[in-house]
């Protein structure tokens, strides 16, 4: 069974329609990417995918549930890593995780994670003092709290340096390796082909090809490629 079935979704704002009639589904321990330009409608999708935007329509089933009525029982099975952290400047590294440690009754060991994550030495830096890989890296150590068994990552290394690039792809293969589902938005092809199995192309709120990179790659017209191209 598919750990997450979109069928036929659809979001406005106002007059602009931003998902328009998505489907595709996810299997377990995939890393399914969701790639497009600017603006496509891939956080749109992955918030009402994760419960934090009700779409106009179209089904969503997430682990058997619905983000729409199942919508607490679904915050501790998904972990949502989104574009911009919203922690306060002020707050430390060690206080951010005690803090979404306490939001799950069986969180897991951050410091085991922050070990992994290679944040020990940043436990008592201010959110604000980090450097934009820190915060990376911070943000899905918090997606990762709660040991979800799907984890959403939107736009990872957008901003980040070649090496903070890698260090990060190497991080998401390991989340895969743990056995958690990967759902990567991105608005590179070098990293939806390095790291995903399957991926939707989207454009203009539409899927324009669900594929393997390979597929995708071999189907999508050159002009098109360029604009993924970092
Ligand atoms: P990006 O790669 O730039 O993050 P995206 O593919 O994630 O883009 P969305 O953020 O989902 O795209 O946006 C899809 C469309 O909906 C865009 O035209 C955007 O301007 C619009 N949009 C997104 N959020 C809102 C909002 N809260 N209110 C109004 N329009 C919005």
């Amino acid at each position: 069974m598919p750990v997450i079935e979109v069928s036929n979704l659809n979001k406005r704002y106002g007059e602009r329609v931003a998902v328009d009639d998505v489907s595709f589904t996810v299997e377990e321990g995939e890393i399914f990417g969701i790639l497009g330009p600017n603006g496509a409608g891939k956080t749109t999708t992955v918030e009402c995918i994760a419960g934090l935007r009700t779409p106009d329509s179209g089904g969503i089933r997430v682990l058997g549930l619905d983000p729409r009525t199942d919508g607490a029982k679904l915050r501790r099975l998904v972990g949502v890593q989104l574009q911009e952290s919203q922690l306060p400047e002020k707050l430390s590294v060690a206080e951010a995780l005690d803090l979404y440690a306490s939001f799950y009754p069986d969180p897991a060991d951050w410091r085991q994670l922050i070990a992994d994550l290679g944040l020990t030495a940043q436990l008592k830096t201010r959110f604000g003092k980090l450097s934009g890989g820190q915060k990376q890296r911070l943000s899905i150590a918090l997606a990762l709290i709660g040991r979800p068994r799907v984890a959403i990552l939107d736009e990872l290394t957008t901003g980040l340096d070649p090496q903070a690039r890698r260090d990060t792809w190497q991080l998401v293969e390991a989340i895969r390796d743990k056995g958690v589902t990967v759902v990567l938005v991105t608005h590179f092809m070098e990293e939806a082909e390095r790291l995903c199995d399957r991926l939707a192309l989207i454009d203009a709120g539409r899927v324009v090809a669900l594929d393997t990179p390979a597929g995708l790659t071999a189907k999508v017209a050159d002009e098109q490629r360029i604009w993924f191209r970092p």
